[in-house]
């Protein structure tokens, strides 16, 4: 799971999240960790053209739909053949360091596909239904409507999700599974965790993601991680994390 792709040419959009900086890697790392992969023999492929004994295959999406993503990433994927998802944040396209419809008709041409991101990023668990499932549909029927394509892939955005928000989008038109950050314990129905890629990432740490494994210190990161969002639930933990990036800046 990438987010954006960070360069000198192109400063980031205004107004994004606290720690978004935390996932942009770099153009450079972006192309030595691709090679990499083609190196050993990897494809980048959809769900749906996944089969038994293709080989060894990884899915690579990118969230929020920024600009750089289209710059730095989408050339290298189409120099190889390889296909991707971009999950779109719907309310941004086209504001000022996000693709606007004509880069998103470009991603579609090429064979990639667009998923929603929800309409504005907010927080899912933290609306009333009602707004929640505005999230999912005008998001997608926006998408639909504009680029004339069928969009039935949802990355849930920021990554805090129950049962019901992955009931409702399936009820509103979304296929399995939904695409998320990192499966909580609590969650009983079927969804797509993801590796995120970090912008401090060396590629052996890459390669190391790539084979399943996590280093030591990150687990326990993980583990004092799960036992914070236990603890103080989905907005505090978020509140407690925005404090401890500004405060390490
Ligand atoms: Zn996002």
């Amino acid at each position: 799971m990438y987010h954006g792709i960070a360069s000198t040419s192109m400063p980031f959009p205004e107004g994004r999240e606290i720690g978004a900086e935390l996932y942009d890697v770099t153009s450079d790392n972006f192309k030595a960790q691709i090679q990499w992969l083609k190196d050993q023999g990897y494809t980048a492929k959809l769900i749906e053209e996944l089969s038994p004994g293709q080989g060894k295959t990884v899915i690579i999406t990118f969230d929020d739909g920024e600009m750089s993503d289209f710059i730095h990433a989408f050339p290298v994927l189409k120099k190889l053949g390889w296909k991707a998802y971009f999950f779109i944040i719907v309310k941004r396209i086209g504001q000022k360091g996000y693709m606007g419809w004509e880069e998103l008709k470009e991603l579609t041409q090429a064979g990639m596909v667009i998923g929603s991101h929800g309409l504005s990023h907010e927080i899912l668990t933290n609306l009333l239904d009602s707004q929640m499932e505005e999230e999912l549909l005008a998001s997608k029927k926006n998408l639909e409507n504009n680029l004339n394509i069928k969009v039935d892939k949802l990355s849930i955005p920021r990554g805090f999700c129950n049962d019901k928000i992955i009931e409702a989008a399936h009820r509103l038109g979304y296929s399995q599974p939904v695409f998320i950050s990192e499966k909580p314990e609590f969650l009983k129905t079927p969804c797509l965790s993801r590796i995120a890629i970090k912008s401090n990432w060396s590629l052996k740490r890459f390669e190391k993601a790539v084979c399943g494994q996590t280093p030591w210190i990150e687990k326990t990161g993980d583990i004092l991680k799960k036992i914070l969002k236990t603890i103080f639930r989905e907005s505090g933990y978020n509140w407690i994390r925005s404090q401890l990036i500004r405060l390490i800046k």
